[in-house]
């Protein structure tokens, strides 16, 4: 194969230099485009607002998406899509379909309620109102528009020229990382976008199966510059906070969790210390729709389950499920936990605390020096739940500033996404002299400089630091 043969163009409208967003464009030479993921920007600001109704590219001119997995800051602007005139196929396979059918149903309620607040302050200001950015009409569209793909390894044909393989990733219930083969002339090349990569010991999935040696890699960033913690006992870290908050101070253990994943690990967990009569004899409420319906998903796709969840299932029944567990949709039962004045558990959504029901159970106890708010997942430095991790001296709530005075505690395994060890492991099935070019995405500026040397290290060459809107050749 000539070096230089160019076999596709590969774009950068998201994730690029920053987190969220993810959205990577690839045109082939015969001028088919394939759209990998279609993320919302998050918790970005100003430029994210602008980002988010700004494609880069003419949605008319897109022939598929492949979606790697649900996540909203890989799938929240699909809706925008469809609403901007994207009229093809949309692939992802069955437990992401369903993920995305409460997921962008949720968004596009919370894009509705956020727009009221800014239209608010504009006309205030004399500025003219905005449109939503898309509304729950554009998400039945964009659920019209998905075809479901084969969950096996296989390759399976996407287009002339495009063949596609999808490899479970272990990051949340349905991700997987893409591989195109794509075809041109009689000869071949391996594109694999890693998605999000999860972890070889996830609490409920099954773990991250081996990509395909591939010639370019579009690979995620989000933990190459650290380690998680060793945490080789969660269950009886989770324990000791319980106890230290809900016995001993008689105080409410608020936790932010993504609905998907995070908070199943821990019903799951609190069930298994429930199964095993350790855990105190008090309510645990997980207080969010999107959470309960999540649950149901992932009770309904255990295909995707590893086999120590499977043996639990065979003693126990239900993993997301005990004596003082409640389920809370409604929001007058959400508002009435607030009167409660016991000691509780409520894990509640979004996992950064930067919207849902959540904000108010912070907002209530923040200044409460009994009641303990426990992070368990990533959260970009300038979210509420960054802020907390952070241990900032004040945070603002709603447009008023609090002290904080409760407790922070931070849990580092419940990470979805792998350390820079865990990301080199999963990368040990690819020759580096075989992959003649790395593209890095989908992290902080530190966190893509320490990943691209360490990949250095590992023989890699031809790394770059994607550039948002950058278009490469390959
Ligand atoms: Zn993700």
């Amino acid at each position: 194969m000539e070096p230089d043969t160019i076999f596709m163009q590969i774009s950068f409208f998201g994730a690029a230099g920053r987190v969220t967003g993810s959205k990577h464009l690839i045109t082939t030479e015969q001028g088919k485009r394939i759209l990998l993921d279609c993320g919302l920007f998050q918790g970005e600001g100003q430029e994210g607002n602008e980002l988010n109704r700004h494609f880069g590219f003419d949605p008319h001119t897109i022939d598929h998406v492949i979606m790697s997995h649900a996540h909203i800051d890989h799938s929240g602007l699909l809706p925008r899509l469809v609403r901007e005139g994207f009229s093809g196929p949309i692939h992802c396979n069955e437990p992401t379909r369903d993920l995305l059918s409460i997921m962008l149903m949720d968004s596009a309620k919370i894009q509705e309620s956020d727009l009221k607040h800014v239209n608010k302050r504009r006309l205030e200001r004399g500025l003219p109102e905005l449109e939503p950015l898309y509304d729950a009409e554009d998400v039945r569209q964009v659920m019209r528009q998905i075809e479901i793909m084969p969950e096996h390894s296989d390759y399976w044909d996407l287009c002339e020229g495009v063949a596609v393989r999808s490899s479970v990733n272990a990051h949340i219930l349905g991700s997987v990382a893409l591989t195109l083969a794509i075809q041109d002339g009689g000869r071949e090349k391996k594109l694999t976008f890693t998605g999000d990569i999860g972890r070889p010991g996830d609490h409920i999935l099954r773990g991250p199966e081996a990509i395909p040696q591939s010639d370019i890699l579009i690979c995620e960033s989000t933990y190459g510059d650290r380690l998680h913690e060793d945490e080789s006992d969660a269950e009886a870290h989770l324990l000791r906070i319980v106890k230290e908050t809900c016995v001993e101070r008689s105080g409410k253990l608020i936790i932010p969790a993504f609905s998907i994943d995070r908070t199943q690990e821990l019903i799951y967990m609190l069930d298994r210390l429930a199964f095993a009569k350790k855990l105190p004899s008090i309510p645990v409420y997980v207080d969010s729709p999107l959470s309960v319906n999540a649950t149901e998903v992932m009770s309904k796709h255990r295909q995707c389950f590893n086999a120590e969840i499977l043996d639990y299932i065979t003693r126990d029944g239900d993993p997301f499920g005990f004596p003082n567990l409640h389920y809370i949709s409604k929001v007058e039962e959400s508002k009435a936990l607030n009167d409660n004045k016991g000691p509780a558990i409520i894990i509640s959504a979004s996992g950064m605390a930067e919207a849902g029901r959540i904000k108010h159970h912070i907002k209530n106890h923040i200044e409460d020096p009994n009641s303990t708010v426990l992070i368990v997942g990533y959260a970009t430095p300038n979210s509420l739940a960054g802020q907390l991790k952070a241990r900032s001296e004040k945070v603002r709530i709603f447009g008023d500033w609090h002290t904080i005075l409760c407790r922070i505690e931070v849990m580092d395994s419940f990470s979805a996404h792998a350390d820079y060890h865990e990301m080199l492991a999963y990368l040990s099935s690819q020759d580096p002299n075989r992959v003649s070019q790395t593209y890095l995405v989908h992290g902080n500026e530190r966190a893509l400089q320490a990943w691209q040397s360490r990949l250095l290290d590992r023989g890699f060459r031809n790394i770059t630091i994607a550039k948002h809107g950058q278009t490469y050749e390959c």
